[in-house]
């Protein structure tokens, strides 16, 4: 039997987080500094992956910005 697996996504990851000034644009939540890693992953073997940093709503955890 062969599988074709054409299937990528990717995966977010918060690995640490310190509040941080300012508050959500989106809820009004509390901001916090995070240190992200993205993962990306090619039939759930990840392939490639970075690590950067963002400011997210520890709420809702949406993204308000973002340093590459
Ligand atoms: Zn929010």
């Amino acid at each position: 039997m062969v599988v074709f697996c054409f299937l990528v996504d990717q995966r977010r990851k918060v690995k640490s987080s310190k509040p941080a000034a300012g508050t959500c644009s989106r809820c009004g939540g509390g901001a916090s500094i995070a240190d992200m890693k993205t993962s990306t992953r090619f039939c759930y073997v990840p392939f490639y992956w970075k690590t950067w940093r963002a400011i997210i709503c520890t709420f809702c955890g949406a993204l308000l910005r973002s340093y590459r």
